[in-house]
């Protein structure tokens, strides 16, 4: 079984919109065990679709389109479909109703181009819209499988996952179940880690094993089919402790989590707070901490010291170690560890101090920077990384480096 997905809008050709909901398919897809092989783009015009169309027809069993099913003239995938599927559109009551209840329940009058809307394919499953008004479709053919999507991915996602799902597994009499965990690392670059577990890719088969890369952290998605979702998370296990095995020292978490919200909840379970001075960072560590809720129990406040002045006189920094070690050193990021701590009498001080870049400072180029940490009770220290990107990426990446060493 393998799946096509066609997203209609020309504002995606056009550049002004990203096509998110050909990868949110393709997430879901996959998890599905359904193989994605082609993604396609096309503009609002019908001969255009049409072809794009018939393309997938030759080479998908499934084919996914998301787009165009709304009351306007560009709105157009329905109508194609329908055409090339030799097959009329008609009047689906639970939709129609549906739409009039929403121009009621918004007090506004409804114009003829909305009943547009409740068509639908004859023949076809109806998937209920219950974040907007046009409904989706389901229809099988002899030769392949269709699915209709609306655009806006605030009604396409729930829609899929609550109506869409069902429908193609009750095709694929798919009954095994997928089980998947991310495992997320940070400080291992993709290609370091990769070859790593080399061996273990190439010999992947149930779990699948997906890499991916972003923002400077690398996830691993594991995903198991079996018979019952013990079994499955059982495989998973397995795979899962091979890898730890082998870097095992760069993870950090598992699913939908981060590097600040590790943290945070490590700080809450050990009673920690943390108090931050940042210079290239400029307050984004601290901007970080405090968007994870909760962050009030462990975060006291800090600095931003982006000049020497300000590493002076907010920070109290000696103005003899900026002298003699410069700014952009060990010396004076410990110096700031341990002042922001005491300064809000926090358990553990981090600073950061360095060049963003692009242009060099003190003779250091872009992306040498010093994180220092004072943890009470123990000897302060820093550590001096040499990240390579963009400013923003080299800011970003420390903050992550910056979490990462409290962690540890
Ligand atoms: P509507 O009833 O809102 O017109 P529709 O099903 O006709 O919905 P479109 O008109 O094609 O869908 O797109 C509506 C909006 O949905 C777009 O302006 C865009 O914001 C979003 N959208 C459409 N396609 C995609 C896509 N592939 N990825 C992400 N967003 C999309
Ligand atoms: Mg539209």
């Amino acid at each position: 079984m393998n799946a096509e997905i066609i997203a209609v809008g020309s504002e995606l050709l056009l550049g002004q919109i990203v096509n998110t909901n050909a990868r949110f398919l393709s997430r879901q897809l996959a998890d599905l065990g359904i193989n994605v092989f082609y993604h396609t783009v096309v503009g609002d015009n019908p001969d255009r679709l049409k072809n794009a169309m018939g393309i997938a027809r030759e080479r998908a069993d499934l084919i996914i389109f998301t787009g165009g099913l709304g009351p306007t003239k560009d709105d157009l995938t329905k109508d194609t479909i329908a055409g090339q599927l030799g097959k009329q559109l008609v009047l689906n009551e639970e939709a129609m109703r549906s739409i009039e209840l929403y121009f009621e329940k918004t007090n506004r009058v409804m114009t003829e181009n909305n009943r547009k809307q409740a068509l639908v394919i004859e023949g076809s499953t109806v998937l209920k819209n219950e974040h907007g008004m046009a409904p989706g479709m389901f229809l099988a053919t002899a030769d392949s499988k269709f699915m209709l999507l609306p655009g806006p991915p605030s009604e396409m996602e729930p829609m899929f996952l609550k109506y869409g799902q069902p429908a193609i597994e009750s095709m694929t009499g798919n009954q095994a179940k997928i089980e998947s965990r991310v495992l997320r690392f940070f400080g291992i670059g993709e290609a370091a880690l990769e070859s790593e577990i080399e061996d273990l890719i190439d010999k992947q088969g149930n779990p699948t094993i997906a890499p991916l890369a972003g923002d400077g952290e690398v996830t691993l998605r594991l995903t198991a089919r079996d018979d019952s979702k013990d079994t499955a998370q059982a495989l998973i296990d397995r795979v899962e402790a091979e890898i730890m095995d082998r870097v095992g020292e760069y993870f950090y978490g598992y699913d939908e989590t981060s590097l600040m919200i590790e943290l945070s909840k490590l700080l809450k379970n050990k009673n920690l707070t943390v108090s931050a001075a940042e210079s290239l960072t400029g307050g984004m560590f601290q901007q970080e901490l405090t968007s994870v809720s909760g962050a009030s129990s462990l975060f006291k406040g800090g600095l931003v010291c982006y000049s020497n002045e300000a590493k002076i006189g907010l920070v109290k920094v000696n103005p003899e170690t900026i002298e003699k070690y410069g700014a952009v050193s060990g010396e004076c990021a410990e110096e700031l560890a341990m002042n922001a701590a005491s300064l809000t009498n926090s358990d553990i001080g981090i600073s950061f101090t360095g060049v963003a870049g692009p242009d060099s400072l003190e003779g250091h180029p872009p992306g040498t920077l010093f994180i220092g940490l004072h943890v009470k009770g123990q000897p302060v220290h820093s550590e001096k990384l040499s990240l390579s990107g963009s400013r923003t990426a080299i800011r970003k990446r420390a903050v992550k480096f910056g979490s990462q060493i409290i962690i540890n």
